[in-house]
């Protein structure tokens, strides 16, 4: 993960899905992570479903500050099952690990080498800037590691806008 990337998370967090708020923040993030529904990084850094791109993962966003944890059971859109078996996400541990170590040593690497902090300090505000990132990374995991299982699915998409268009 390079600093670009870095800093992404950071501003993922602070501004969210606030597209109207933030029209110049939010096209600059679209170009560098291809924000367009049917792309991973879509579903990915949206927290949204893999299969149709439209339900939400979570209940409640990271600046809620609620409901750190909870994930919908399943897709408001197309029904999809986000917990498919006991244990799905054990895997999503692991993409927790690599994030979290390489956010580390990249975090420890500019706060030393290029700001000059002691060791002391750089910990410090290690575990500080750790504490406010845990949910992102958690959450972030979780959502790569269901998108590496399930994949956009074009078909279903049109099927339930179909049933939906029928019902109404
Ligand atoms: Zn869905």
């Amino acid at each position: 993960m390079d600093i670009g990337s870095v800093l992404g998370l950071i501003l993922e967090l602070n501004f969210s899905n606030d597209q109207f708020l933030n029209p110049f923040l939010y096209t600059f993030r679209a170009n560098i992570f291809q924000l367009k529904k049917g792309k991973k990084p879509y579903s990915i850094f949206k927290f949204k479903c893999p299969r149709c791109h439209e339900g939400d993962l979570f209940p409640t966003r990271i600046m809620e500050f609620t409901k750190f944890f909870d994930m919908n059971k399943r897709c408001s859109y197309c029904n999809l099952h986000f917990t498919p078996e006991p244990g799905f996400y054990y895997g999503a541990m692991f993409i927790s690990y690599i994030i979290t170590a390489i956010f580390f040593l990249a975090f420890v690497g500019v706060f030393i080498l290029v700001f000059g902090f002691g060791v002391n300090q750089t910990l410090a505000s290690l575990f500080f800037v750790t504490c406010i990132l845990f949910v992102y990374i958690f959450r972030l995991s979780r959502s790569i590691w269901i998108n590496m299982m399930i994949h956009y699915n074009q078909a279903k998409v049109d099927e339930v806008a179909a049933a939906k268009h029928i019902k109404d």
